[in-house]
């Protein structure tokens, strides 16, 4: 799916992968459309655990991989190597990697440019002038690098076994395409993915083994937020071309969030650079909402210069940190532009926040899921 994955690359985003000192769930996949992604293959055809290869690391300049122990193909008893193209060619530390991708493992795991170690086997490669770090890892190795970024650790356990369940579900829709060069990123554009694990998510992981959401035979898509702001979102209202499963939800346990609401005023500059045919915002039009009151398509006016674009466009062109999601109302007065808003985050799937919130109140894991994902079903992928 090499356009998709173009794609990907070009919506560039997002808010950093930490959590911060509030405390917020990390890094709920933030994506562009994605058309083929939505499902893949029934899951009980899944004989064993499967693998799954994520982008660690993009590079324009040489890839440092270090590790105790160090396996390369080319070069024993280096412990640290430098990888990068000479020449047109592929090199490891001055070796050619003749098969194609460089190729690394180690006992206690690789580092990539200094960080790591990261358990499974990497692979360098070189593509369209930069350096992809593409780690293979067995799935449910990397689901606890993924809960423990994308949960805090203090957070009860059936808020992680729902976030385990979520990311499972998304990580294998994405897998398995034998032309991609990756299955996800290990940032916000999919599922942030650290090689640090807590307890807490090791358990939940391990709790719900092989346990993904399905629909109608296939696997679903499950998208995942960090805070609805009391109204979730069905997934083709935000994206065109994603499912028609029909999610919306209210969503009364996420206040607790501290990007519940807010308000932020931004420059006219900064609000100007979202689109190329204008220099000053006069006015910025809110032209359609969905149902649950978001934002899906804006208009710019510059003097005689109108640009309608949509709201998710509008919003990873200004930054999805700084406007934290498309649910707002906005004020344009001089030389800036103020936006009230709810949430932070696409609004699609479970929303972090009102996970918490709901096993707060004593409802489980499987009650999270089936409130946010409403139409699925939790099945056993493999033992
Ligand atoms: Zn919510």
């Amino acid at each position: 799916m090499t356009g998709p994955r173009l794609f990907w690359l070009a919506c560039a985003l997002l808010w950093p992968a930490c959590a911060g000192p509030t405390m917020s769930p990390a890094a709920p996949p933030d994506p562009a459309p994605t058309p083929g992604h939505r499902a893949g293959p029934v899951p009980q055809f899944f004989e064993a655990e499967p693998s799954i290869r994520v982008l660690i690391r993009e590079s324009e300049g040489p890839l440092a991989v270090s590790g105790v122990g160090l396996v390369t193909p080319q070069t024993a008893g280096l412990s640290s190597v430098t990888v990068e193209v000479v020449e047109g060619v592929l090199t490891s530390t001055g070796d050619v990697c003749r098969a194609g991708p460089c190729v690394f493992s180690a006992p206690a795991g690789v580092a990539i440019g200094g960080v790591g170690p990261f358990p499974g086997r990497l692979e360098v490669l070189a593509e369209d002038g930069e350096l992809l770090a593409v780690l293979e890892v067995p799935i449910e190795t990397y689901l606890r690098g993924v809960v423990s970024a994308e949960i805090p650790s203090g957070w009860p356990v059936e808020v992680k076994m729902a976030q385990a369940i979520a990311a499972r579900s998304y990580a294998l829709a994405h897998a398995g395409e034998p032309e991609a060069l990756f299955d996800v990123r290990s940032d916000t554009l999919d599922q942030v993915y650290r090689p640090a694990v807590n307890a807490g998510a090791v358990a939940a992981v391990t709790q719900t083994r092989g346990q993904v959401l399905v629909a109608d035979g296939a696997l679903v898509e499950a998208f995942y937020h960090s805070t609805c702001g009391g109204q979730t979102e069905n997934p083709n209202d935000v994206w065109p071309d994603a499912s028609t499963f029909e999610w919306a939800t209210t969503c009364t346990t996420d206040t607790e969030s501290p990007r519940h609401t807010w308000e932020v005023r931004l420059s006219n500059r900064v609000v100007a650079t979202a689109h190329a045919d204008i220099s000053h915002v006069d006015a910025l039009r809110l032209d359609t909402r969905s149902e649950s009151g978001r934002a899906l398509e804006i208009t710019l006016v510059d003097g005689e210069t109108s640009v309608s674009m949509p709201a998710p466009e509008f919003r990873r062109a200004v930054g999805t940190r700084r406007l934290g999601s498309t649910f707002f109302e906005v004020r344009t007065h001089g030389d800036a532009v103020t936006f009230t808003g709810r949430g932070f985050g696409h609004g699609v799937g479970m929303c972090q926040w009102g996970a918490h919130g709901l096993v707060a109140e004593g409802r489980d894991h499987r009650a999270v899921l089936a409130h946010y994902y409403r139409g699925t079903t939790v099945l056993r992928a493999y033992e």
